[in-house]
């Protein structure tokens, strides 16, 4: 059996436009400035996806799904995560588990942690967790001017 892990990263800035909404793990949160973005700005899915797509060997989310390209916009990114899990089996992969860890001042994520874990994990079709961090007031993501998500994902495949 290959075991292999991919790395994935995402941040996007706070909005200043009231009609974004912020969503988090395919979670809307109803009373919290949204974040700018192309898609829905999911932070939490996009790192997961660069996760799995970085495990499988098959690039990064910027290059299957471009900002540039309108049917993507406003996105629903747990969609997109979707399309990804579908990717890495074609590609003889299967997900094994994602970790993600989110970096942000607000909003508290616990009360909805079970509802993100839910989404994620079925669009990938095998679990995800999430936990929350705050940067304690340092630099940006501290002063709550955006949200950082890493993540983490295994994946095993067998020996062709
Ligand atoms: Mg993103």
């Amino acid at each position: 059996m290959i075991v292999r892990v991919g790395q994935g990263f995402d941040v996007h800035a706070c909005s200043d436009d009231p009609a974004r909404v912020l969503v988090l793990g395919g979670v809307t949160f109803p009373d919290e400035r949204g974040l700018v973005g192309h898609s829905d700005a999911d932070v939490v899915a996009h790192a997961a996806a660069d996760a799995l797509l970085g495990a499988a060997g098959l690039g990064d989310i910027g290059r299957h799904f471009p900002d540039t390209d309108e049917r993507w916009a406003g996105a629903d990114s747990i969609e997109l995560l979707r399309e990804v899990a579908r990717m890495v089996r074609a590609a003889g992969f299967e997900p094994g588990n994602v970790d993600c860890a989110v970096v942000c001042e607000r909003p508290k994520l616990a009360p909805r942690r079970d509802e993100m874990e839910t989404n994620l994990g079925d669009a990938v079709g095998a679990p995800v967790t999430v936990k929350g961090n705050r940067a304690e007031q340092l630099g940006a993501i501290g002063r709550g001017e955006g949200i950082v998500c890493y993540a983490v994902a295994v994946v095993t495949g067998s020996e062709a």
